[in-house]
């Protein structure tokens, strides 16, 4: 494939890369790696680009793309998924998180490690006419999850060819629900993480080149917090204000007050937000209601700011009722309106998958990418474990693969899948070597 360039490393790039700043001994060889004489990323990569993996994956992907399923309905893709890893041999749990899928290839033994793949679909009507287009009116994969279940399907047929040769094992998590922000909770409640010790996850990104991968150490995407508050007064005769206790007048300052913590009391360099969208109360304009609502939205690029936000929105709406007399109620965690943490890359997890990506798409085609308001539920996996989050670049105007996530006319470069399968399958076999061979990985 063109835009994978081959790399001629030895193993020992690889693990002098992770073992940082320990030398290379010869405990760290994997006898599979002596045996073939070549470095892991360079057979990683032969085996992603074998026509008929490639092939493969392609037909994968577009028999998603053409039935898109939402969130926690990904019935047809799980079964899709179980029939692929079942004609490879390779173990799964199911359900997990009522539609996921945890395939497991390795030893069975320490040490984990995870690799993530999202399966949900949007509720958007695709607009543009190809021959795989979705057949399900009002829905589509406009994330480009179809194309990230086919990677972690091609990683799995990579890593089961190397199976033999791993010491430790791969946790191959297929998740439903990313784009309501639940999919992760719920694999994690459900114990996908129990062990593992890194975790990756790539999301196909069309700003960036094809070829091109990227993303940054620490604070990468936003958090995305959100709150309901219900505050609660007396309703009385609007002619006799002094017989009610007013919510409505406790709700307007509290919405003043709100607007304080960003401008007046967090860094105007360090990016935090906010708004409130909602603010319900009373229906009639002689009556001063019982109660009041407000709901709202708070982002923020910090782990710490993040959680300081949250508990300020809570002491200010508090503070506020209670200065006009009224209780409130808070729920920051409620339906329809989940709690993403920010997501934030480990730094020497980030540093071990710099190098690996650098080894599949070639150096100089690795970017450090700015940090962004948006949201990914992969966030969940890294409050638990050490892990990086990376952007896979799909952009190609002969693909017509220009346009953004959720919009209807989005698509993918299909030619990048191999670059998504090699990165997975070589982070999760180094990972291992390194961990059980060589030295600490931390
Ligand atoms: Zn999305
Ligand atoms: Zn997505």
């Amino acid at each position: 494939m063109e835009i994978l360039q081959f790399s001629i490393l030895i193993l020992f790039t690889v693990v002098s890369f992770s073992c940082l700043q320990l030398s290379f001994h010869e405990c760290c060889l994997n006898p599979f790696l002596q045996e073939h004489n070549s470095s892991l990323a360079e057979h990683v990569i032969r085996l992603a680009n074998e026509p008929e993996t490639v092939k493969w994956m392609k037909t994968i992907r577009r028999k998603i793309h053409e039935n898109p399923e939402l969130a926690f309905e990904e019935f047809s893709t799980s079964s899709l998924i179980r029939h692929e890893l079942d004609r490879m041999g390779v173990k799964y749990r199911w359900p997990v998180a009522r539609t996921g899928v945890v395939g497991t290839i390795g030893s069975g033994s320490p040490p984990f490690v995870a690799l993530r793949a999202d399966m949900d679909a949007l509720p958007i009507q695709e607009m543009r006419e190809w021959e795989h287009k979705s057949q399900v009116n009002g829905k589509m994969h406009a994330c480009a999850h179809d194309a990230h279940t086919a990677m972690l399907l091609g990683a799995a047929r990579i890593l089961q060819q190397l199976r033999n040769h791993l010491q430790g094992t791969v946790n191959l998590i297929f998740q439903p629900a990313e784009e309501n922000g639940e999919g992760a909770k719920e694999m994690i409640r459900e114990g996908v993480l129990d062990n593992v010790g890194a975790i990756l996850g790539l999301h196909m990104f069309n700003s960036y080149p094809s070829g091109t991968v990227a993303s940054r150490p620490g604070p990468f995407l936003a958090g995305c917090g959100s709150f309901k508050a219900i505050i609660r007064g007396k309703g009385a005769h609007a002619a006799f204000p002094q017989e009610s206790i007013d919510p409505i007048l406790a709700a307007s300052t509290s919405i003043i007050s709100l607007q304080n913590i960003v401008s007046r009391e967090t860094d105007p360099l360090d990016s935090q937000v906010v708004s409130v969208t909602i603010m319900q109360g009373g229906n009639s304009f002689n009556i001063i209601p019982e109660s009041a609502t407000i709901v709202g939205t708070f982002r923020a690029i910090s782990r710490k700011n993040f959680y300081a936000l949250r508990k300020r929105i809570e002491e200010v709406i508090k503070g506020q009722s209670a200065v006009h007399r009224c209780s409130a109620e808070i729920e920051f965690d409620g339906d329809g309106h989940p709690n993403l943490p920010p997501t934030i890359n480990d730094e020497r997890v980030y540093e071990h998958v710099q190098k690996i990506s650098s080894l599949v798409v070639g150096e100089g085609n690795t970017e450090l990418a700015p940090p962004f308001m948006a949201s990914e539920d992969f966030a969940v996996y890294l409050e638990k474990v050490a892990g990086s989050y990376l952007l896979l670049g799909t952009r190609n105007e002969e693909a017509g693969s220009f346009y953004p996530p959720h919009n209807p006319y989005h698509t993918i470069d299909e030619d990048v899948l191999p670059i998504g399968a090699a990165i997975h399958a070589t982070f999760a076999f180094s990972y291992i070597v390194n961990f059980t061979k060589c030295c600490h990985y931390y």
